[in-house]
C-alpha cells in the first residue's frame, strides 16, 4: 500500500482506490461475502487482510503514524467498505468516528502514544458505549458512576448495544461522577479502557441475536473497572459538549456508509431488472420500475451531497457541539434514504431477495437500525424543527418560507419551494407535526446540499433529478402537516367490541 505518512490529495485518491481494489478481491476471491454475510462475526483472516491494507490509519494523525484525520478520505474509505458490505462500513465507522477521531482530539499526548501504535500495528479496534438498558434516548440520566479512588477512576455500571462487545480491545465509557452525598453529577465523563490491562476488561454479560449486521458483536455489558487517571478524555468545557461534538461528527460519517450501501443496491437493482422478463418484458421497460430506480439513484445523489458537505465540515479541528441542526439532517435523511432504497431493492427482486443469503433482504435488516441508533429518528426530526423554529422567532419572523429562504443551511433552496411551503407558522405545535416540519426542513438542507453539489460540477441531470424526487416528497408531507389531523390513540381499546359482534 502507498505510504502512509503525510499523503497530499492525489496519494489519499490513489489510497482510497487501491484499498477499494484489494477489499473487492479479498472479499470476492479469498472469501464469498454471501455466505460470510450469514455468520456472525467475521473469519479472523478476512478482518487481518482487512486491517493489513490500513484503513484506520486514516483516523490517526500524522504524527502518532496515521494518515492524518481528513474527513474526504474517511468518507471515501466508508464508501468502498459499504458498497461490498455495510457491516464493515460500520465496524470502520464505529472504530473511527466512535473511538479514534474522540481520542485524536480529547485524549493526553501519553494516552494517544500508548494506543494509536496498536491500532497500526496490531490491527486493534476501538468502540463507544452511552446506551444503557434503561437509559437509550435519555441517555444523559445513565447510571454507570465513577469516583477516584487513590490514583484511579473506579467505574461502575451496565451498557448495552455498544458495536463490537466482547470484540474490541479498546473502549471509550462514559460514565456521571458519584457525589459524596450520594446521587450523581449531572455531567458525563469519558474514559478510555484497556481489555489487555488488569481490572479493565468489560465482560459481556448477555449476547444478543441482533437481526442484522451479523458481522458485529451486541450485547449486554458489565463495567466494573479500574482505569489509570490519565485514561479520562478532557473536553475543553464539559462532558455534554464532547458527547455533542463526538455525536454530531459520527452523524456525518453516516454519508459515506450510505453513498458505498445506495451505490451498490443502485447497481444491482439496475442489473436484475434488466435481466429479469416479465410478461415477454425487461422489468426496466416498466414505468412504475423505473420509478423505483430513479428514486434510488436520487438516494445516491443525495448521500454524494452529504458526502461533499461532511467534507467540508466534519474535521476534528472543528468543534460540532452547535451544529445539532446538520447532523441531525444528515443522520434522519441518510438513514431514511437506506432503508427506502434497501426496501425498493427487495421489492424488485421479488421472492429470491426475500433470503438472509441476498443482498436486498440482508440490506432491509441491516440498514434498519441506523434509523435508531446515535438518536431514534422520531427524535432527531423532533429536534431539528425545534432547532429551526427558535432560530426562526429570535430573527422574529412567523414566514417559513420567509425564514427558510435566511437561514444558512435552506437560503440555497428555499425558491425550490416558493410554491409549497409559502405559510405562516405560528404558536406551538403537535409532536407529530413537529416531527412532521423536521422531514420537510431536513429535506430543503438536501436540497441545499445538492446545488451545492451540482455547483461543483456534478453531473446536472442527477441533481436535478434528485431535487425534484425531494420536491415531491416535501409536497406529501407538507400538504400531510397543514391539513393532517391529529388522530387520537384509543388506549382502552381492549373493551371495544370485536367485529364478529359487528357482522350479522
Ligand atoms: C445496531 C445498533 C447499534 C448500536 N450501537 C451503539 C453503540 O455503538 N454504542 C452505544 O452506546 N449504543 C449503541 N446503540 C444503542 C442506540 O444508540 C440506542 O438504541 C438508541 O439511542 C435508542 O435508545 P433505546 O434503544 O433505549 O430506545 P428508547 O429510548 O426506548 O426509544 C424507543 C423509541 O421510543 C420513541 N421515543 C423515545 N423517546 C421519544 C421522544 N422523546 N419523543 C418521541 N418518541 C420517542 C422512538 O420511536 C424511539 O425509537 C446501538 C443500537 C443498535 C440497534
Amino acid at each position: 500500500m502507498t505510504s502512509d505518512r503525510a499523503l497530499g490529495p492525489s496519494l489519499r485518491e490513489a489510497y482510497v482506490a487501491e484499498f477499494s481494489s484489494r477489499l473487492r478481491h479479498l472479499l470476492h476471491t479469498r472469501g464469498d461475502l454471501d455466505s460470510l454475510s450469514l455468520q456472525r462475526g467475521i473469519p479472523p483472516y478476512v478482518f487481518r487482510e482487512i486491517q493489513a491494507l490500513r484503513p484506520l490509519a486514516g483516523s490517526i494523525p500524522h504524527e502518532y503514524g496515521g494518515r492524518g484525520v481528513e474527513p474526504k478520505e474517511i468518507l471515501s474509505v466508508l464508501e468502498a467498505s459499504s458498497y461490498e458490505s455495510l457491516s464493515l462500513g460500520l465496524v470502520l465507522a464505529i472504530n473511527g468516528a466512535l473511538f479514534l477521531e474522540p481520542l485524536a482530539k480529547y485524549g493526553s499526548p501519553e494516552l494517544k502514544a500508548s494506543i494509536f501504535p496498536r491500532f497500526i500495528e496490531e490491527g486493534a479496534m476501538g468502540g463507544l458505549m452511552i446506551t444503557e438498558p434503561d437509559y437509550g434516548t435519555d441517555a444523559l440520566s445513565m447510571q454507570t458512576s465513577f469516583d477516584q479512588q487513590g490514583g484511579e477512576y473506579a467505574i461502575k455500571g451496565t451498557k448495552h448495544w455498544a458495536g463490537l462487545s466482547g470484540w474490541a480491545d479498546f473502549w471509550i465509557v462514559t460514565a456521571r461522577k458519584r457525589r459524596e452525598a450520594g446521587g450523581l453529577h449531572r455531567d458525563i465523563d469519558f474514559f478510555v479502557c484497556d481489555s489487555r490491562q488488569p481490572g479493565q476488561v468489560i465482560s459481556v454479560e448477555e449476547w444478543y441475536p441482533n437481526l442484522g449486521l451479523y458481522m458485529i458483536p451486541y450485547g449486554r455489558n458489565h463495567v466494573d473497572v479500574r482505569v489509570p487517571l490519565g485514561a479520562r478524555l478532557a473536553p475543553p468545557a464539559n462532558g455534554i459538549g464532547l458527547l455533542r461534538d463526538l455525536l454530531h461528527r459520527s452523524r456525518m460519517r453516516f454519508a459515506g456508509m450510505a453513498v458505498g450501501f445506495i451505490h451498490r443496491i443502485l447497481d444491482e437493482s439496475i442489473a436484475h431488472c434488466r435481466e429479469r422478463k416479465v410478461g415477454g418484458r425487461s422489468l426496466v421497460s416498466f414505468d412504475q420500475v423505473k420509478r423505483r430506480l430513479a428514486e434510488i439513484q436520487a438516494g445516491h445523489t443525495i448521500s454524494a451531497a452529504f458526502c461533499r458537505h461532511s467534507s467540508e465540515v466534519s474535521g476534528i479541528g472543528k468543534d460540532l457541539a452547535e451544529e445539532g441542526l446538520a447532523a441531525n439532517v444528515h443522520k434522519t435523511v441518510l438513514s431514511d434514504l437506506m432503508q427506502q432504497a434497501s426496501q425498493s431493492f427487495l421489492q424488485l427482486m421479488g421472492a429470491k431477495g426475500y433470503r438472509l443469503d441476498h443482498p436486498a433482504g440482508r440490506a432491509v435488516v441491516d440498514s434498519r437500525p441506523f434509523q435508531i441508533v446515535e438518536g431514534s429518528n422520531d427524535v432527531m426530526y423532533d429536534q431539528i424543527a425545534a432547532a429551526f423554529l427558535k432560530r426562526m422567532r429570535q430573527a422574529g419572523e412567523s414566514s417559513f418560507l420567509g425564514y427558510l429562504r435566511l437561514h444558512e443551511l435552506t437560503s440555497l433552496a428555499a425558491e425550490r419551494f416558493s410554491r409549497i411551503l409559502d405559510f405562516q407558522l405560528a404558536g406551538e405545535l403537535l409532536q407529530r407535526k413537529m416531527v412532521d416540519l423536521g422531514k420537510i426542513i431536513a429535506r430543503v438542507v438536501s436540497v441545499d446540499f445538492l446545488l451545492r453539489l451540482g455547483s461543483g460540477g456534478y453531473d446536472s441531470g442527477l441533481v436535478e433529478n434528485a431535487i425534484e424526487v425531494l420536491r415531491e416528497k416535501v409536497g406529501m408531507i407538507a400538504a400531510g402537516f397543514r391539513d393532517g389531523i391529529a388522530v387520537p390513540l384509543v388506549e382502552d381499546y381492549q373493551g371495544a367490541r370485536d367485529w364478529q359482534s359487528c357482522t350479522p
